[in-house]
């Protein structure tokens, strides 16, 4: 062969595509969120890929087939832990044969290992509590400071992985913390006026939300976590929240909007459909539009509610 060389073959049959020299690291998450926390850090070192979408339930999320194909090929798995996925991940993991990614192997990452969490419960726990967090409140996400600890997180394992693009991670890592940290001031603007504001919130979703940002929850449309709403719960809620002049509630998007609207119809409050996860709507592509898109949100309601 005089003229084409291999390299000129293999192009031509579409090979030399199909097997980059330097490979991506192979990372599944379980939620958005962190597929978003591992493309600021991973950059083009990475393909991430979340199993559950940002508008659905992370507590129960229908386990697909599909979900295993990608966990058998994944170099890492990322998860938020605290027993927020017990429910539809530990089967997937089992069935996938991959050893790295089981929880202990070396493509595993408890996201929340060094982040702060709340409402850890002291005592026995009772089924009469409802589906309570033996480990605390895994929606801690919703705090930008443990949005950076994550990320933190992510570029200690990714090096570890790929020791030869640790500098890139850290760099990625480096340049998130710098917009974080300035979108943090806008943020911190836009709620500054709002300190100690009394809110409801459907599911205990927000307890990092709302004390980065100094609101006060006073209580919960659910009656205990997991419990759907009871009319008597329904009742006393709409007396306290009308003693104590409470005009927010917030709801995620995957609950159903009928008790929180006839709660609405009878204290004057507004129901505010709040994103508890990067692509719960189209326009919240990553973990600072998920930040931009609440604040906004909330400070507009706010601003309506308080006169201020
Ligand atoms: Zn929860």
């Amino acid at each position: 062969m005089k003229t084409a060389s291999l390299t000129s073959i293999a192009l031509a049959a579409g090979l030399l595509a199909a097997a980059p020299a330097h490979a991506e690291l192979n990372v599944v998450t379980t939620t958005e969120d962190l597929a978003a926390l591992a493309r600021e850090v991973g950059g083009d070192k990475v393909k991430v890929e979340s199993l559950s979408r940002g508008y659905q339930d992370p507590h129960f999320v229908e386990a697909k087939p599909s979900f295993v194909i990608k966990l058998h090929s994944a170099d890492l798995l990322i998860a938020v832990g605290r027993e927020l996925e017990i429910g539809w991940l530990p089967p997937l993991v089992n069935q996938a044969r991959n050893a790295k990614v089981q929880p202990g192997g070396e493509g595993y990452f408890d996201a929340s290992q060094g982040v702060k969490i709340l409402e850890i419960p002291t005592g026995q726990l009772t089924r009469a509590m409802g589906d309570v967090h033996p480990q605390g409140n895994p929606h801690y996400w919703l705090d930008p400071d443990n949005g950076l600890r994550i990320a933190k997180g992510i570029q200690k394992k990714l090096s570890a992985l790929s020791p030869g693009d640790a500098a890139y991670f850290a760099g990625r890592e480096a340049a998130f913390e710098k917009r974080l940290t300035e979108a943090q001031k806008r943020w911190d603007a836009q709620l500054a006026s709002y300190k100690g504001t009394k809110i409801v919130t459907y599911h205990r979703s927000w307890p990092n939300f709302v004390d980065r940002f100094g609101l006060d929850v006073i209580g919960y449309v659910e009656p205990r976590p997991g419990i759907p709403p009871s009319p008597s719960h329904t009742l006393d809620l709409i007396n306290d929240m009308k003693a104590k002049n409470v005009k927010i509630i917030m709801v995620e998007p995957y609950f159903d909007l009928k008790t929180p609207n006839s709660i609405a119809r009878e204290t004057g409050a507004r129901v505010l459909v709040m994103a508890p996860s990067v692509g719960a709507e189209k326009e919240i592509t990553d973990y600072v539009s998920l930040f931009d898109y609440d604040v906004k949100l909330l400070a507009a309601a706010l601003k309506e509610t308080t006169g201020r």
